[in-house]
């Protein structure tokens, strides 16, 4: 006889998360930036870890980089703006490559919900630098966190994504 019961996928990741944000060191320095309680999430089976930046093929350590002043993440996607290091090299193949990535893993697996570091040129969901590598922050996206939006995917920070989903 046919099952007719749905199909239950245990421990199913439902959560994408930063890796930075679970304690690896994959930051343009070699640091973390953890966050108590979201590697548990991990062990658990409830969430996976991605850097976009590494799966975009870029080192460990690394030079900072900001999108170039004036333009947004949304540009970078379009292919109207650059992502550059402090000397005026391009990485947007790379950092727009990692953001595909992430994109395409969500769609896969169905995960509709990420926590991504505030503030990266990749991962910040409601600040970036200004692209005078002076510190200055402006409200704006990296480029994953615009791509999984522009996809329906619900990006949350560090800092204010919901505790029940601890
Ligand atoms: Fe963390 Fe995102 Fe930067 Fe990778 S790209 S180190 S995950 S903030």
């Amino acid at each position: 006889m046919e099952n007719l019961s749905p199909k239950i996928e245990k421990n199913k990741p439902e959560i994408l998360i930063s890796s930075c944000l679970i304690g690896c060191p994959v930051r343009y320095n070699g640091s973390s930036s953890e966050v108590e309680g979201l590697g548990e999430l991990v062990k658990q089976g409830k969430a996976i870890a991605m850097c976009p930046e590494i799966v975009g093929g870029l080192p460990i350590p690394r030079e900072p980089v900001e999108i170039e002043q004036g333009k947004t993440a949304k540009e970078v996607l379009e292919g109207n703006a650059k992502v550059l290091d402090k000397e005026g090299k391009e990485y947007t193949e790379e950092f727009v490559n990692g953001a595909k990535e992430l994109l395409k893993v969500c769609k896969e697996k169905g995960i509709k919900t990420v926590i991504l570091k505030e503030g990266s040129p990749s991962c910040g969901s409601n600040k970036t630098y200004d692209g005078t590598f002076s510190g200055n922050k402006i409200s704006g996206r990296g480029i994953t966190a615009e791509l999984l939006s522009q996809n329906g995917i619900t990006v949350y920070c560090e800092h204010n994504f919901p505790k029940e989903l601890l």
